[in-house]
């Protein structure tokens, strides 16, 4: 049964990600798992299967209350869409979260087997200070037309919610007391993207894909990832490969490892794989970069984390 907790009218948006729906247990946590770990296209060739090809999707699990929020659409959340049916998992509203809106982080959504069905609510959310998109619900009417795609978004089917949320930093209390905070930071990115840190329980996931810094990290981002137990990071290209793509708004290994050392980060996940990397060079590239930061994965489609 719900129950209200504080600062429910500042938070609606998250309400329905932490109402209970099962028996709350003892733990917490915070559960993230990975849809899709490649970056700007996907790809399906042999040699890439190990990390995945599939594009940016983020699936966060309140593991007390076993409700679920999604970050960005890139191609993996078909296959989070399917795994939902395919578990029967219930939930009257399911949050999708956008770090920003180029294609590798929306090509998913007209796949997404939830978006069909009329009883299903989704609500499409940005958070954060300093937005520059104007109508939310027309970037994803317009790739939805019919030049495009056969089903337009009104024919979908699932009832639809598009919310900008500009003040990131609120506090709420979930029905068995456990307060949740998410921030979300606009970094720099071709367009703009945001970085989101969400903590509870103690528990801190901090992920900021699709990041560029300047000649020195972005001491921004840095105080985002303060403490992280979890930072996933963008890393798309190596240190060389990063100086013939400024401008084009991703990180080198380095500036990710630099970004949780300074902030003192416990894991780290590196994520937005470069589509010309197969598994052969990320595996090396993990090894080296373990030697550096031991704690440190590159992420891998299907894999979870439990903070
Ligand atoms: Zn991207
Ligand atoms: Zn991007």
């Amino acid at each position: 049964m719900r129950q209200p907790f504080r600062g429910f009218e500042k938070c609606a948006f998250f309400y329905d990600v932490l109402a209970v729906t099962t028996e709350p247990s003892l733990d917490c946590g915070v559960k993230l798992k990975f849809y899709g770990a490649r970056g700007s296209i996907p790809v399906c060739d042999p040699g890439f299967q190990q990390f995945g090809g599939n594009t940016t999707c983020f699936q966060i699990t309140f593991v007390d209350t076993n409700r679920i929020a999604i970050i960005d659409a890139g191609t993996g959340l078909r296959n989070l869409g399917r795994d939902l049916r395919a578990i029967g998992h219930q939930q009257d509203q399911v949050v999708i979260a956008f770090t920003h809106f180029h294609w590798d982080h929306i090509q998913g959504f007209p796949f997404f087997r939830p978006a069909y069905d009329p009883e299903q609510r989704i609500r499409i959310l940005t958070v954060g200070r300093g937005q520059t998109i104007g109508n939310l619900r027309e970037i994803f009417e317009v790739p939805l037309q019919s030049q495009y795609f056969p089903v337009q978004l009104e024919q979908m089917g699932a009832q639809f919610e598009f919310l900008k949320v500009e003040d990131a930093s609120r506090h709420f209390t979930a029905v068995n007391n456990v307060e949740t905070t998410v921030t979300g930071q606009r970094h720099n990115h071709p367009g703009g993207a945001y970085g989101f840190r969400i903590e509870r329980a103690g528990k801190v996931l901090v992920i900021c894909t699709d990041v560029e810094h300047g000649d020195v990290v972005d001491p921004q981002v840095v105080e985002l990832s303060r403490g992280a137990d979890l930072l996933v990071h963008d890393a798309q290209y190596t240190a060389e490969e990063l100086q013939t793509h400024r401008g084009w708004g991703h990180s080198s290994f380095d500036q990710a490892m630099q970004v949780a050392e300074m902030a003192g980060v416990k894991h780290l996940a590196m994520t937005h794989h470069d589509p010309e990397h197969d598994d052969d060079f990320l595996l090396r590239m993990e090894k080296l970069c373990q030697e550096r930061f031991p704690n440190t994965q590159f992420a891998r489609e299907g894999m979870e984390i439990i903070l």
